[in-house]
């Protein structure tokens, strides 16, 4: 895999993983604030954290990533009630995001006895944290509330020039057909199943979240975020259903999450399981 070329122990034990963990933990408790706050349009009022149940405020001990939850046994300190296992969950979640992309764009590099930057990988893994925090935000607002933002997805798509500018291996013409056939081949399959039942089976958010993958991932990245979401989501939508009986084909299950999981699947090891899908031993004509 990506990293299986590099000795793993010393990935594993290099100072610099354990501060892109730190990093993900401290951005992931941002992203629970824009989790909370975007779809209530609270975002900017306040830039204090405070206790979601009875609004005092936090003091920054009781505010550490991961940590503090597991201190407070998921109860806030001010007024005892539950606090989400979200939390914990989000911060883990973006801190394991971010190592992952350290090592697959590894931007410091040793030669001989200096250290020195790696401006592409730096500008990959910029593009990667971006990516996977935005990504992180629209997953669980549509897990809780089964919208996915316009004002996430709408300035996402927006930012695709600026994206296949500044990135090293992303040129104009692959995100800009990425983000049009992204969000042309979702539209496509909403209106068929539109046309067929008479009801609306996905919604535009997610026609707008893939839009925006397209064209922060390039076209070529849009088969593989479906094919890998839609296994996924199945595959846990049938597992859903045989464990909870009264759940239905039509039970809502948001989508978002899925395409989400797809994209970051095809950015950390896309060409490893394209290879090994598509080279399958005795599958292809040439084995
Ligand atoms: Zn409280």
């Amino acid at each position: 895999m990506f990293f299986m070329n590099l000795t793993i122990l010393s990935i594993i034990f290099s100072p610099i993983t354990w501060v892109a963990f730190i990093w993900g933990a401290c951005i992931g408790s941002f992203l629970n604030v824009c989790i909370l706050r975007i779809p209530e349009k609270t975002f900017w009022k306040s830039a204090r954290s405070a206790c979601p149940s009875c609004g005092a405020g936090i003091p920054f001990y009781l505010n550490i990533p991961i940590l503090s939850w597991f201190f407070l046994r998921g109860k806030t300190a001010c007024c005892q009630q539950k606090l989400s296992l979200m939390y914990p969950v989000v911060e883990l979640l973006t801190a394991v995001l971010f190592v992952m992309i350290y090592w697959k764009y590894p931007f410091f590099v040793q030669k001989s006895a200096l250290w020195e930057v790696d401006y592409p990988n730096l500008l990959r893994a910029l593009h990667g944290i971006i990516f996977v925090s935005i990504l992180v935000i629209c997953s669980f607002i549509d897990f809780k509330l089964m919208i996915i933002p316009d004002v996430i997805s709408l300035p996402m798509i927006a930012l695709t020039p600026l994206i296949a500018w500044l990135h090293p291996d992303l040129d104009m013409l692959t995100a800009l057909v990425g983000a049009v056939a992204g969000g042309g081949i979702l539209y496509a399959i909403a209106w068929a199943y539109w046309l067929i039942r008479k009801e609306v089976g996905m919604g535009m958010g997610d026609v707008k979240l893939l839009a925006g993958i397209g064209g922060w991932l390039g076209y070529q990245s849009i088969i593989p975020t479906v094919f890998y979401g839609s296994i996924l989501g199945a595959g846990l939508g049938i597992a859903f259903m045989a464990v909870k009986r009264t759940l239905t084909l039509k039970s809502a299950i948001p989508f978002g999450p899925f395409l989400a999981i797809g994209a970051i699947i095809h950015l950390m090891m896309g060409s490893y399981l394209q290879e090994l899908l598509l080279y399958l031993p005795g599958s292809g004509i040439d084995h």
